[in-house]
């Protein structure tokens, strides 16, 4: 362990830091997104089980003095939780975190994307896989698609700068819309983000074939546009970014067919307390029922920095590995524990 003035901080097995969270604050959701909630119902987690934000904010106060700097809102969908607002002051109170950022659909943001603001969050990032509504509508099986139109312009108005837009790309769904998001990307001053597919617990429909890899990607970008550049940076950001002729940025996040496990610092804690390590980990930490009975901080911060030294998922490589991929979990396995699923993960 290091002692920097304010924190101790940890690194995993590979010396890979403690550096990002993503939080999720719900595991509810109002789209059905067919790569992550195919079904219609779910098991949902306990309502009494949920951290209230006292508790969020005391554990994110001890991960930001064992090296948490960046912290994402996530969900389920962030939004769809009560008076985030007042969880986001709070937790932007913290010195210690540089970077306060949330990840949403966009249905309910035109309706809060102010009042976010001025609570303090940083950043805003809206997934977004189409711009046509019809499109939307067999997606995510809403129809709320102007809604989340709405939001995107709304951050700007609310005077958010850095709006990313995630895409996730599925072939014969979606994929022959690069062209059009890029552009769209640049109307609304937003950097687009193409996520590949990936197998992760929840997408139960997910095949090898339905996959746009990172290289067929920027294959498709440079037929339209020209010579494709990669931006040179460290960084241990999910997303590789290139640069168009014109001078437009753009992100590629390929976690299925270049997974970036090396650089990996992130972990994810659910609306109900259980920290996980890796996207793909079978198994997380309580940290609700030490926090509940009263543990000392002292004791919760052994915990978590214990765990983290341990860590050695590389649950990316791990899939890529398999000479065979399908679904990661069967649909009778994520109903018995929802901790299993995407939605509950905060993705
Ligand atoms: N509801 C919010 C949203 O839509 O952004 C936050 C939660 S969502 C689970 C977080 C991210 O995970 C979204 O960008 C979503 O597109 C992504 N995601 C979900 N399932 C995925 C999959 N099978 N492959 C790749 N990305 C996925």
């Amino acid at each position: 362990m290091l002692d920097t003035a304010h924190r101790t901080l940890v690194a995993d097995t590979f010396d890979r830091p403690l550096r990002n969270l993503r939080l999720s604050v719900t595991d509810r959701c109002n789209l059905r997104c067919q790569y992550c909630m195919p079904e219609e119902e779910y098991v949902w987690l306990p309502r009494e089980d949920l951290l209230t934000f006292e508790e969020i904010r005391e554990l994110v106060n001890i991960f930001s003095e064992l090296g948490i700097e960046k912290v994402r809102l996530t969900g389920g969908e962030p939004l769809l939780r009560k008076d985030l607002p007042t969880l986001v002051s709070m937790l932007a109170d913290n010195h210690l975190i540089a970077d306060l950022a949330m990840t949403t659909n966009g249905v309910l943001l035109s309706e809060q994307a102010q009042a976010l603001y001025a609570a303090g969050l940083h950043r805003v990032t809206v997934s977004l896989d189409t711009l046509r509504p019809e499109r939307f509508k067999r997606l995510a099986r809403r129809d709320s698609h102007a809604k989340v139109l709405n939001g995107i312009r709304a951050v700007q108005r609310a005077g958010f700068t850095d709006l990313k837009l995630d895409t996730v790309l599925i072939r014969g769904t979606n994929d022959d819309e690069l062209i059009d998001l890029i552009e769209y990307g640049k109307h609304v001053k937003a950097e687009v983000r193409f996520i590949e597919y990936m197998d992760v617990g929840g997408a139960t429909q997910w095949s090898i074939d339905k996959v746009v890899s990172r290289a067929e990607i920027v294959q498709r970008l440079e037929q339209h546009y020209g010579e494709i550049q990669p931006i040179r940076e460290i960084s241990s950001a999910p997303a590789e970014r290139f640069l168009l002729p014109d001078g437009t940025a753009f992100g590629i996040i390929a976690s299925t067919t270049t997974p970036f496990c090396r650089t990996c610092d992130r972990s994810r804690l659910t609306a109900d307390g259980m920290w996980y390590l890796c996207l793909y980990a079978q198994r997380g930490t309580d940290l609700r029922t030490p926090l509940r009975a009263g543990a000392a901080r002292q004791e919760l911060k052994a915990l978590i920095a214990s765990t983290w030294q341990h860590r050695q998922d590389r649950g990316a490589e791990k899939r890529q590995e398999l000479r065979v991929r399908g679904a990661l979990i069967q649909l009778e396995e994520l109903r018995e524990d929802p901790h299993l699923e995407m939605h509950t993960r905060g993705g």
